[in-house]
């Protein structure tokens, strides 16, 4: 086979406790991670090699298009790990929808779905855990982008728990147009000096998730790096208004600057979405996703 398309789905944090720095730079994090049906797809064709070995284009004039995007790692580590040589190259095209620096982990996404879609178009057919080794060497949320779902995960994001899948609730994202840099928020963090107040809120969230109970979640949301957020008066605005909606929870996802909060039905998420609509200069309705990166 010479091409294959894959879909790469975006991410929420439920729940985000961040530990202490490690040696190698990366924190030591507890988080509760769920799938949302915000995705990108991603076209892989193989070339004749006279663009290079690796090409990536992008429909996001902001995302880079060169080493420096995570699908070349992710390629990269592929081609590495399996020993494979190309007698071309590899021509990625891009079409983003998921917004970027925007803690929904598009960039992980899109890298969870380059390695399911190497293993399609060179047919190699590796099993998962081979798989997720690789995920694992490309970036700390690309395991989790992988298997999608609800999971709870540790160290630097890569050591996973499947939890339950919860119902389809559905998502309400508001987005600034403003960048977060993770590094960033992580370096406010540290400077911070002050641990969070996480007492029991993960067990409640746990058993939250058991439960499938959306109140119990909302009222169990957490995230240490809210605290630090570049973007302070802005989430405090959008969480306000989802609230004052009805949205019976809202919280900033991962690094931000995205807000989103949870509604049971389309009907609540409608409503929420057009207060949002007024503060935010994007909004996107979307749901829970059983599913992480697919082939198409
Ligand atoms: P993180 O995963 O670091 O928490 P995020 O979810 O907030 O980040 P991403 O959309 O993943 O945000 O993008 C972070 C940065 O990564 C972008 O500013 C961009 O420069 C770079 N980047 C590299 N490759 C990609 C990609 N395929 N898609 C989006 N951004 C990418």
């Amino acid at each position: 086979m010479l091409g294959a398309k894959a879909i790469a789905r975006a991410k929420i944090n439920l729940y985000l406790e961040v530990g202490a720095k490690r040696p190698d730079g990366f924190h030591d994090i507890t988080s509760v991670m769920q799938a949302i049906d915000v995705s990108d797809e991603l076209y892989f064709r193989q070339t004749d090699g006279s663009a290079g070995l690796i090409s990536v284009r992008c429909s996001d004039r902001r995302v880079p298009v060169g080493e420096d995007n995570i699908v070349w790692k992710a390629i990269e580590v592929f081609l590495d790990k399996t020993c494979v040589v190309l007698e071309g190259g590899v021509e990625v095209i891009i079409n983003k929808r998921i917004p970027v620096g925007a803690g929904l982990a598009g960039g992980s996404a899109d890298a969870a779905a380059a390695l399911l879609a190497m293993d399609r178009m060179l047919e190699l057919e590796l099993l998962e855990t081979e798989l997720m080794e690789m995920a694992s060497m490309v970036g700390s949320d690309v395991p989790f982008c992988m298997v999608g779902g609800t999971s709870l995960a540790k160290g630097r994001g890569e050591i996973l728990e499947k939890l339950p899948d919860m119902p389809s609730f559905k998502v309400v994202l508001a987005g600034s147009d403003a960048e977060a840099s993770t590094a960033e928020v992580y370096r406010r963090f540290d400077e911070m000096n002050e641990p969070g107040s996480s007492d029991g809120m993960l067990d409640r969230m746990l058993e939250a998730v058991r439960a499938r109970d959306l109140d119990a979640v909302c009222g169990a949301l957490y995230n240490d790096l809210e605290a630090v957020t570049t973007e302070a008066e802005q989430v405090e605005e959008y969480k306000k208004t989802a609230l004052d909606a009805g949205a019976p929870g809202a919280m900033m996802t991962g690094s931000g600057p995205t807000v989103f909060a949870l509604v049971q039905g389309l009907e609540e998420a409608a409503e929420v979405a057009l207060e949002l609509g007024q503060v935010a200069p994007v909004t996107i309705i979307t749901s829970f996703a059983g599913r992480g990166a697919e082939l198409g």
